[in-house]
């Protein structure tokens, strides 16, 4: 199996629990913070996002809270484990309140029981999130750079990695859902939020979620494990590994050109590899 020749961007080791997208995502929406104040933000079981919020929050002396999609489970998942041990305080609501996390009514309550209190959305999906998704590349990177992969999800690294290219470099955002979801009008509108709206440097790739979020088809499968082999780094089945599952077919198919020089961005996830129990053990116990 050809794999897909790109250089790559390891932002899974810009931090040893944090790394990843996340990282950046965090970085405005944690700043200007007053003192004593408390985070509050959003996700479930395997969450990258909060495992990321409660190293950096442990890091940075936060205290940090996270509802969590479902009822407390007898045993943790292990992102959760370590983001309590992280020092994350857990508040586990069921499925149908859980729902309600984007309502301004449901988030006021949590932010008056907490308050002083800063909400971070669920995957650090805001304007500070794409903001800091814009410091990812730098004009050295570039250099010889014709197109950005990545992996999406809510898409708020796609918008922070458009605004940052120039023409004629372009980015390929590849979701791992099925269905748009709204994403590209969320990407459009982040792009305008930045001063960027005029953009059409990118675009979604939408036909390698294989079954939907977090769901493994067994060729996903079987190409992350002989890519992690000969690659010799690792990827998540999530994110990182339909991306470049992804590349590997549009470089078979022509419809990437051989002469098209990709920088895929590594965005990190490897905590969540846990949840997959047919992967051999990842780098530093994060399986
Ligand atoms: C959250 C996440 C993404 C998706 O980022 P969006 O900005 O929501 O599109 C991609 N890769 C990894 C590893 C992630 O954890």
């Amino acid at each position: 199996m050809p794999l897909p020749d790109c250089r790559v961007l390891r932002l899974d080791l810009v931090h040893p629990l944090a790394g990843g997208n996340k990282w950046y995502k965090l970085r405005y929406n944690l700043q200007g913070l007053q003192p004593g104040e408390r985070i509050l933000s959003f996700g479930g079981a395997w969450s990258n996002h909060l495992h990321a919020l409660a190293a950096v929050g442990a890091e940075l002396g936060l205290e940090t809270h996270a509802v969590v999609r479902g009822e407390r489970p007898e045993t943790l998942s292990d992102t959760l484990q370590d983001a309590l041990d992280m020092g994350m305080v857990l508040h586990f609501v069921s499925r149908g309140e859980y729902r309600r996390r984007h309502d301004a009514d449901y988030q006021a309550g949590w932010q008056a029981r907490l308050a002083p209190c800063r909400l971070v959305p669920e995957g650090g999906a805001n304007l500070a999130g794409a903001r800091g998704c814009q410091e990812i590349l730098s004009p050295t990177l570039l250099a010889d750079t014709d197109l950005v992969a990545l992996a999406c999800g809510t898409g708020t690294t796609l918008a922070g990695i458009a605004a940052a290219l120039e023409a004629p470099r372009r980015a390929l955002g590849v979701s791992v859902l099925r269905g748009d979801g709204g994403m590209r009008e969320r990407v459009k509108h982040l792009l305008a939020q930045l001063g960027a709206g005029a953009r059409d440097n990118w675009r979604v790739e939408q036909r390698f979620h294989g079954g939907g979020y977090a769901r493994v088809a067994p060729e996903l499968r079987d190409f992350m494990l002989e890519f992690e082999q000969r690659q010799g780094f690792a990827l998540d089945p999530v994110y990182t590994g339909k991306l470049f599952y992804a590349l590997y077919r549009l470089r078979a198919s022509g419809e990437l050109a051989p002469g098209t020089r990709i920088l895929a961005l590594h965005s990190g996830g490897l905590q969540g590899r846990r949840g997959f129990d047919w992967l051999p053990e990842g780098p530093a116990g994060l399986r």
